[in-house]
């Protein structure tokens, strides 16, 4: 992988408690809880349990029943919320150019109004 992963990222602290959040969906695989600085009417970001700094880490290095854990989390999370029907976006920063800030894999899941073309 193009970084190793630091297990003192903010969001491993958050997966093993040292950090309040506000969860809204946890299961075997994921962990969901709402985004500190909302950039949208629902901003929730969905995690991995597993150690993995981005998509592309996850995507070279997680098992098929990872994978396939996370994604049905991340769907659970937006049928939860209501999100389904009115529609909603999903987005993965990676890297630098990507503008990853935080270092362990995340999907921003953005809805609750209209989003417009793209939110930066
Ligand atoms: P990135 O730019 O890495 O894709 O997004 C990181 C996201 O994590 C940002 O939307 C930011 O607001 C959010 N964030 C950063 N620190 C914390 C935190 O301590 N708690 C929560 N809930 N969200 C955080």
């Amino acid at each position: 992988p193009t970084q190793r992963y630091d297990p003192d990222n903010i969001f491993a602290k958050i997966l093993r408690g040292e950090i309040p959040c506000t969860k809204v969906y946890e299961d075997d695989w994921a962990l969901a809880f709402e985004d500190i600085n909302p950039q949208a009417a629902v901003h929730t970001l969905v995690i991995p349990k597993g150690a993995y700094v981005s998509w592309d880490d996850f995507s070279a290095r997680a098992s098929d029943a990872e994978i396939g854990g996370f994604v049905r989390a991340v769907g659970e999370v937006a049928r939860a919320k209501g999100l389904v029907e009115p529609g909603y976006r999903l987005l993965a920063n990676v890297g630098e150019h990507g503008g990853q800030e935080v270092a362990h894999l995340h999907v921003h899941i953005f809805g609750g109004q209209p989003l417009g073309p793209m939110i930066a």
